[in-house]
C-alpha cells in the first residue's frame, strides 16, 4: 500500500516524498481514507503510531479540496491538545505536510501573551491547533468564533481528561457548529473517554491499531525493588553500570524532578529537567537539547513530557511510578518505537505496590523483579501480578493492637496486615466527568 492509493493529492505526497515517508502506518491506512470519506473517527492509537499523519494528512486534503475560504477571526478546523508541547509538535508535523498547499496554520496555547495569538487570529486561519484554556480564552475575547469550523480533532483525549480539562472539553464542545467531522484519539479507553465519545462523535468508525491497554511488546520491561532513600543513588548505579547514553527520566513531582536534577548535575552528570513551573521557552530548550544529544539525561514529570516525539529513544527509566496508571503506558511509549527495541526500567519503593499491581493489571503482565546487588531494600515490595493482587508476605504472628495507630506511615496497611490491598481506590484518578449531559452545573 502506498499514500498513492489511500487517495491522497499531488501536493501532499510530494511533502511525504521529501521527508521520506514511504510507506502508510497502520494507522493512517484506516484512519485516511475513513476522514477523506468524511467519517467520524475514534481511534485508539499510542503517540509513535504516525497518529498525527493519520488525521492530519486527509484533514488538510479536505481543506483544500472543499469548503470556503477562512473568515476572519475564524479557524475551519481545530486540532485540541493536552499540552503546549504537543500543541507545537503537532503544528510543527501539520505545517511540514502542508508545505505545498495554500493553507494558514498555527498553534495556541498558555504560559505566552495572549495578544500576538490574537493578533495573528485576525486574518483567520485554516487549521488551528491548541490546547483547552487558551483556546476558551480567544474565543472568550472574541479573537476566534467557531462557527466556520469543519472538523475537530480531539488529540490525546484521555490525556486531556486526565489533566483535568473535561469541564474546559464541555464548554468548547458548546461552542461548536452542530454540523462538523470530529476525530478523536486516545491511547486509551476509559469509561470517561467512551462517554466524551458518546456525545462528542456521530457514528464513528472505531480504529484500533494496538491492543487495548497492552504496552508495546517491543519494550522490554522490569521493575528494580528499592527503598525509596535510595532511588537517587541506585540511579546513578545502573547509569554507570549500563553506561546509559540518552535517558528519559520520569519524576512525580515537579519537587522530584528538580530534586534528581540537582543531584545529577552535582556529579557532574549532563542532566536537564522539564516540568510545568518552568517557562515554555525554557522546557523547549531542554528538549530540543536532549533531542540533539547535547543533555544526556532528561528528567521530566508526565504533564511536561506528554506526548513528545523522541524518536528511537532506547530507554526510559520510572524514577517514580506514574499514579495514572495509563501513563505508564504513555511513558513507556517514548521507546521501541517504529520496531526498534526499546527498555523502560522502574525503581519501584514499598510504598509504590499498589501502583505497581495497576500497571500490571492494565498492561495484563507481571513485570519481571530484578533485584540489585547491595540494593535489596529494607522495606520489601510485597508480590504483585496481573491480577491486581498485592501478596501479602507471610503473616507474622499477630501483635496486640497498639492504641493510636502511630506506627509507620503507610507501611502498615497492606504489608503488616494481611489484608488483599484495594489496588484502585488510591489509583484511580479522580476524574470528573464531562459535563456534557448533567443537569446543572455548580459553580467552583
Ligand atoms: P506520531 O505518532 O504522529 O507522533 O508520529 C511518530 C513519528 O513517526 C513522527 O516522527 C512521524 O514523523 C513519523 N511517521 C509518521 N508516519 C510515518 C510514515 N508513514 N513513515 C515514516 N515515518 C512516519
Amino acid at each position: 500500500m502506498t499514500f498513492a492509493t489511500l487517495g491522497l493529492i499531488e501536493p501532499l505526497l510530494r511533502a511525504l516524498e521529501t521527508l521520506g515517508y514511504q510507506t502508510p502506518t497502520p494507522v493512517q491506512a484506516q484512519a485516511i481514507p475513513a476522514v477523506l470519506a468524511g467519517r467520524d473517527l475514534m481511534a485508539a492509537a499510542q503517540t509513535g503510531t504516525g497518529k498525527t499523519a493519520g488525521f492530519a494528512l486527509p484533514l488538510l486534503q479536505l481543506l483544500t479540496l472543499e469548503g470556503p475560504k477562512v473568515a476572519a477571526n475564524s479557524a475551519r478546523a481545530l486540532i485540541l491538545c493536552p499540552t503546549r508541547e504537543l500543541a507545537e509538535q503537532v503544528h510543527a508535523s501539520v505545517a511540514e505536510y502542508a508545505q505545498h498547499l495554500p493553507l494558514t496554520t498555527y498553534a495556541v496555547y498558555g504560559g505566552v501573551s495572549i495578544n500576538p495569538q490574537m493578533m495573528k487570529l485576525r486574518k483567520g486561519v485554516d487549521i488551528l491547533v491548541a490546547t483547552p484554556g487558551r483556546l476558551i480564552d480567544l474565543f472568550r475575547q472574541n479573537a476566534l468564533k467557531l462557527n466556520q469550523l469543519q472538523t475537530l480533532v480531539l488529540d490525546e483525549a484521555d490525556r486531556m481528561l486526565d489533566l483535568g480539562f473535561s469541564e474546559e472539553l464541555a464548554n468548547i464542545y458548546r461552542m461548536l457548529p452542530k454540523k462538523r467531522q470530529t476525530l478523536l484519539f486516545s491511547a486509551t479507553f476509559s469509561d470517561d473517554i467512551r462517554l466524551l465519545a458518546g456525545q462528542m462523535l456521530n457514528d464513528p468508525l472505531s480504529i484500533e491499531v494496538s491492543p487495548r491497554n497492552v504496552a508495546a511488546k517491543t519494550v522490554k520491561q522490569w521493575v528494580v525493588p528499592v527503598d525509596k532513600k535510595r532511588k537517587p543513588e541506585l540511579f546513578v548505579h545502573l547509569m554507570r553500570k549500563g553506561r546509559w547514553k540518552q535517558v528519559l527520566v520520569f519524576a512525580k513531582t515537579r519537587n522530584g524532578v528538580d530534586a534528581l536534577v540537582d543531584k545529577l548535575q552535582g556529579l557532574g552528570i549532563n542532566a536537564d529537567g522539564i516540568h510545568g513551573d518552568k517557562p515554555q521557552a525554557t522546557r523547549q530548550r531542554a528538549l530540543d537539547r536532549f533531542k540533539a544529544s547535547d543533555v544526556q539525561i532528561l528528567v521530566a514529570t508526565d504533564v511536561a513530557a506528554r506526548g513528545l516525539d523522541i524518536e528511537d529513544l532506547p530507554l526510559v527509566v520510572n524514577f517514580d511510578l506514574p499514579i495514572v496508571a495509563e501513563d505508564y503506558i504513555h511513558r513507556i511509549g517514548r521507546t521501541g518505537r517504529a520496531g526498534n527495541t526499546g527498555e523502560a526500567i522502574s525503581l519501584v519503593c514499598a510504598d509504590e505496590v499498589n501502583m505497581l499491581s495497576a500497571i500490571e493489571m492494565l498492561t495484563r503482565q507481571t513485570l519481571t523483579r530484578k533485584m540489585e546487588p547491595d540494593f535489596e531494600p529494607e522495606h520489601r515490595v510485597p508480590d504483585t501480578d496481573a491480577s491486581g493482587q498485592v501478596v501479602k508476605k507471610p503473616k507474622k504472628p499477630k501483635k496486640p493492637k497498639a492504641s493510636g495507630g502511630g506506627g509507620k506511615r503507610n507501611l502498615g496497611k497492606w504489608v503488616d496486615s494481611g489484608e488483599v490491598a484495594p489496588a484502585e481506590p488510591s489509583i484511580k484518578p479522580v476524574r470528573k466527568v464531562p459535563v456534557f449531559n448533567t443537569g446543572p452545573r455548580k459553580k467552583k
